[in-house]
């Protein structure tokens, strides 16, 4: 089993347009898709399907007073350092849940509660296995939230070779989560001289987990120049780009009718989708004896 995750250094980059085209290209049987953007989970709409289970998950802990056992001594308010206690009263979005306050509390009247974060579901999508979840709003413990859909996703693996993950942008905890322990992640930039200093930022997270990078230009012939500083730039860092896709109306027509780009009938994208993602099979396939040659990236 490999897990590849695609990620992207700031969102809007069309990550999940490239995930939802790889899920239309893989055999259900090949695959199991995981949705780790959980604060803004979209891929469920290209990919539809109907739940087969959900669950509560808690990612958090809170301090609760029990008011019949507290003697009103303030204690707890002296040493919260994040002011979370008020007149006996603990404010749950100020509680960061490190339980100094029911360790000091003298009368036991402060008690540790699990906080529901978020909720996970498993969808079946014409066979295929698909893991995603929901932060609530406001809600902390996302890279906790991402760990969970990816352990569900392996948790039902049978004869599938892959895992898919479609994971949060950025540099922060949920794409620490999102990657660590993955064979590969293919990052998808754009190019714009933002793109290109979030390519550099994320190539150094996925380096710094040592994960082996791939890189996809999307819409790469709205701006040639900076596509040619991108290619430089993954050139000298030994980066293989597996995919330039370019600007196509028809990607756009096909988010309308939630149908991916490799779905919508001559879409030169959806063209160059299907190249990129049969490259990518193709080098995790040749894994072992490319490892340590330069397709991956140095680490
Ligand atoms: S330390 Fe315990 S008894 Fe004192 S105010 Fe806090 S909850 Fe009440
Ligand atoms: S658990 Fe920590 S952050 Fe929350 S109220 Fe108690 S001392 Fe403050």
């Amino acid at each position: 089993m490999k897990q590849i995750a695609v990620i992207s250094g700031k969102g809007g980059t069309g990550k999940t347009t490239i995930t939802g085209s790889f899920a239309s290209l893989s055999k259900a049987g090949d695959i199991i898709m995981a949705d780790c953007d959980v604060e803004a989970p979209n891929l469920h709409l290209i990919m539809g399907g109907e739940d087969v289970c959900s669950d509560e998950f808690s990612g958090a802990r809170v301090a609760v007073i029990d008011p019949d056992k507290c003697s009103g001594c303030g204690i707890c308010s002296d040493v919260c350092r994040f002011g979370a206690i008020e007149n006996c009263t603990v404010n749950s979005l100020k509680c960061e849940g490190c339980g100094t306050c029911s360790i000091v509390c003298p009368e036991g009247a402060v008690e540790m509660k699990d906080e529901i974060t978020g909720k996970t579901y498993i969808t079946d999508c014409e066979g295929m296995v698909f893991s995603h979840a929901r932060l609530e709003i406001g809600a902390d413990g996302s890279g906790k939230l991402v760990t969970r859909v990816r352990k569900n996703a392996v948790e039902h693996l049978e004869e599938q070779e892959y895992v898919i993950i479609d994971g949060s942008p950025g540099i922060g905890c949920v794409v620490i989560a999102s990657i660590t322990g993955c064979d590969a992640a293919l990052i998808v930039t754009e190019p714009t001289r933002s793109g290109l200093e979030d390519l550099r930022r994320v190539l150094s997270t996925c380096r710094h987990f040592g994960v082996k990078s791939f890189v996809c230009i999307n819409k790469f012939d709205l701006n040639t120049q900076i596509t040619g500083e991108i290619e430089e730039f993954c050139r000298n860092e030994g980066l293989e780009v597996v995919g330039r896709i370019p600007y196509d109306d028809m990607v756009i027509e096909g988010l309308k009718d939630m149908k991916p780009a490799v779905e919508m009938e001559g879409s030169q994208a959806g063209r160059q989708i299907r190249s990129m993602y049969l490259r990518i099979m193709k080098l995790l396939k040749e894994e072992d004896a490319d490892v340590t040659g330069n397709c991956y990236g140095r680490f």
